[in-house]
């Protein structure tokens, strides 16, 4: 049974690493005419009203869009990112949040795809609402760890796998490890990115997860994270990380550039901080 509803969190401070890197990374695919495309495997909802009384609830965007929309023109080194929810919000209040199939859906040009899978009865529906008749979206209601293998490799070959589960079940971080082998079997050539939650000491699973990955032969594996209060005993996450399987050229720094000045501003409390840190590194 499926619980997890991505509305309470969107525009979080895990959603702001996540979005910014993606959308690093398709800005750089975009960088040759050849079409690509971007496979995401846990959609969600596609886009998020942060008016509405989920995201009401507990109003984490507040900590996280929220510290940064006001100030938007000086974070140069997000603006593909933050254009887009500058697009969204024209009226210049912010009230929509792209999930990550729209912030693709908005990056990418007209001859680029993008594959969405959400196993959610509720959240599939909101998804194919919110992408309308785009040609270029397809959506997929199926398992995203089964339907990724299954789709490689794509048509275009160039492109961006985004794998984001909620990490409900703890098999979650098993499963992402094995999907990850099996993925880059099929198409050695994509790039893949990985979200991950940062929990208290009790709960953290991240630490085993990128040790067994360290062990797999991924090729060159990049790690961003940030944790915006130092990591308590409990259950609470403090932070999260983006790993990235065979990054563009120059990702490292682009990511570095906001992340440091993104750390001081979204900290809450001491104890925030950053990496942006090879976890493996094939010699050129
Ligand atoms: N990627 C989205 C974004 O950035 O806007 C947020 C996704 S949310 C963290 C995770 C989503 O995965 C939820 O909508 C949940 O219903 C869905 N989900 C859970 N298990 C799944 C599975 N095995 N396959 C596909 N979707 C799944």
């Amino acid at each position: 049974m499926l619980s997890y509803r991505h509305a309470f969190h969107a525009g979080n401070h895990a959603d702001v690493l996540k979005h910014a890197v993606q959308s690093l990374i398709i800005e750089s695919l975009k960088k040759k005419e050849k079409p690509f495309i971007v496979l995401d495997t846990h959609a969600g909802g596609g886009l998020y009203d942060l008016r509405g009384d989920w995201s009401q609830k507990k109003a984490e965007y507040a900590d996280g869009i929220g510290r940064l929309w006001n100030e938007r023109a000086q974070w140069v080194a997000m603006a593909p990112y933050l254009g887009v929810i500058e697009e969204m919000n024209q009226g210049g209040d912010l009230h929509y949040y792209p999930g990550s199939p729209e912030l693709s859906r908005r990056l990418i040009r007209e001859q680029d795809k993008l594959a969405l899978m959400e196993l959610h009865n509720n959240e599939v529906e909101d998804l194919r609402a919110n992408m309308g008749y785009d040609p270029r979206v397809a959506v997929h209601h199926r398992d995203g760890f089964e339907g990724l293998v299954a789709l490689l490799p794509p048509t275009p070959r160039r492109g961006l796998v985004l794998i984001d589960p909620p990490y409900e079940l703890k098999e979650d971080y098993f499963a992402v490890v094995d999907t990850l082998k099996k993925a880059q079997k099929r198409w050695a050539t994509g790039i893949y990115a990985l979200w991950y939650p940062i929990l208290g000491q009790e709960a953290d699973k991240s630490r085993d997860m990128l040790k067994a990955i360290k062990r797999e032969n991924f090729g060159n594996v990049l790690v961003a994270e940030l944790e915006v209060a130092g990591q308590t005993s409990d259950w609470g996450m403090n932070g999260s990380g983006m790993l990235i399987v065979s990054p563009p050229w120059m990702l490292d720094e682009q990511i570095e550039a906001f992340l440091k000045p993104l750390c001081a501003r979204l900290a809450q409390g001491t104890g925030a901080q950053y990496r942006v840190e090879w976890l493996n590194q094939v010699e050129a």
